[in-house]
């Protein structure tokens, strides 16, 4: 949040519209221009944030951050950004989004042991701090040129701030404006719509956005090689945002129309997501009226979290079986179609084809909106290691089996990536097919 009164609040209120990203820890550091402040800690963002936590948060610039654990760090206390290090004679704060994969040859780069976190965010801020010559958009050029791996950065200086998208945009970063003097940069274009604000333009892959009071500068430190996630379009953001320039309402549907072309029930009766992300799927799946018409009978209890980025197993079973409720009266009897966004551990879909049976269905026909997630993402998004994907241990049929389902089909990954109207090669498809990239600094 640059330039904006009560920044802090706004970055507050921007973060909690992002929330699902992640959920274990915040942080914001805003700057006055002459000093940083700076609260973290474990929770959500209304958690950390309450009305004294803000009050002290003082001045126009604030950068804020959520985060869970990832791959390459250990969940404890000090793993909250923002970030603190010393460019020159005077303090920067950092965020990242994103994992960096060559962490071990970075520190062999820093030639230090010692770190005051385990997160793999620490090490662009000490390379930052060992290059530092005062010319800091080169500074920051050779920097990025080392890692590996996904980053979206923001940088808050005492007075301006810098945002950076690495070559393949992997996540994305988007620039919005009050209008006025003030400019937003947030991963989910979501968060301007909530801080009324519009949306401006992407940070660019391979660029710096450099927010100072004189306006906005932008500047290309490596050509663009797109490897943006499919993930995010199908599981992570929010069905609101415009992800990568995909207005995800409309993608998410046609999706859901897609896999009904391609795996019909015929004659089914009722079409329903497993709430609330595999809904716009079900509608999509719903429209042509022949596999069965999208009915809501699953709704979901908002005040248990989501499952998918609880930290361990036993809490993430226990929170499933709270989390959803059922009408029998309206799927007694039923043939029914039910539709989710994706299948990784097969926490969710056991309990709920085994409930909507309980409450009387008479067939339960399983779709999944993504590909089988078959190997570890390394790139930021907390996909478990493959003793825990299910899909890279077992068949489809042994998973329909265990999933006592009627039937289970997938989206095709050509089918999803055509729907994007962007070329194959633009899209990062580690997860599934295992072919994993590597930045590339032309
Ligand atoms: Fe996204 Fe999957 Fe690639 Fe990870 S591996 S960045 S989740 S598409
Ligand atoms: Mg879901």
């Amino acid at each position: 949040m640059f330039n904006a009164r009560k920044a802090a609040e706004l970055a507050a209120i921007g973060l909690h519209s992002m929330q699902s990203r992640a959920q274990d820890f915040a942080g914001i550091t805003t700057s006055d221009g002459e000093n940083f402040y700076t609260k973290r800690g474990p929770g959500i963002v209304r958690q950390v944030f309450t009305k004294d936590a803000l009050d002290r948060l003082h001045g126009l610039h604030a950068i804020g951050h959520t985060r869970y654990p990832t791959v390459e760090d250990t969940p404890y206390q000090e793993n909250i950004q923002p970030i603190e290090g010393i460019y020159g004679s005077a303090n920067f704060y950092l965020i990242h989004n994103g994992n960096l994969t060559n962490q071990a040859d970075l520190i062999k780069i820093l030639g230090i042991n010692r770190f005051k976190t385990s997160m793999d965010t620490e090490l662009i801020v000490r390379l930052l701090e060992k290059y530092s010559t005062g010319d800091i958009i080169a500074d920051l050029s050779k920097v990025c040129k080392m890692l590996q791996g996904s980053y979206c950065l923001i940088l808050l200086f005492k007075d301006s701030i810098i945002a950076i998208c690495d070559p393949t945009t992997n996540r994305p970063l988007s620039i919005g404006t009050s209008g006025a003097e003030t400019i937003c940069i947030a991963s989910e274009t979501c968060a301007f719509e909530t801080l009324d604000m519009q949306f401006l333009e992407r940070v660019e892959p391979g660029t710096f956005v450099h927010l100072t009071n004189t306006g906005i500068e932008r500047h290309r430190f490596a050509k663009a090689v797109p490897k943006k996630c499919l993930f995010e379009l199908v599981y992570f953001s929010q069905p609101t945002s415009n992800v990568f320039g995909i207005d995800l309402m409309d993608y998410r549907e046609r999706i859901g129309r897609k896999l009904e072309e391609a795996y019909p029930v015929p004659g089914a009766d009722i079409v329903v997501g497993v709430p609330d992300s595999g809904n716009l799927f079900a509608i999509g799946y719903g429209a042509s009226g022949r596999s069965g018409k999208f009915l809501p009978v699953i709704t979901r209890n908002h005040y248990v979290g989501r499952s998918f980025i609880e930290a361990s197993q036993e809490l993430r079973d226990a929170q499933v079986a709270q989390k959803f409720q059922i009408s029998p009266d309206a799927v007694r009897g039923k043939r029914i179609v039910v539709v989710d966004d994706s299948i990784v551990r097969l926490t969710t879909m056991p309990v709920i084809v085994r409930r909507l049976r309980a409450a009387g269905a008479k067939e339960v026909h399983v779709r999944i909106a993504f590909p089988p997630v078959k190997h570890p993402c390394i790139y930021g998004i907390n996909t478990p290691q493959y003793s825990e994907l299910v899909a890279s241990r077992l068949s489809i049929d042994i998973i329909r089996k265990q999933l006592k389902a009627d039937s289970l089909a997938y989206i095709d990954l050509e089918d999803l990536i055509a729907l994007t109207d962007d070329a194959p090669e633009n899209w990062c498809t580690a997860c599934v097919t295992g072919q994993y990239w590597q930045q590339v600094y032309a």
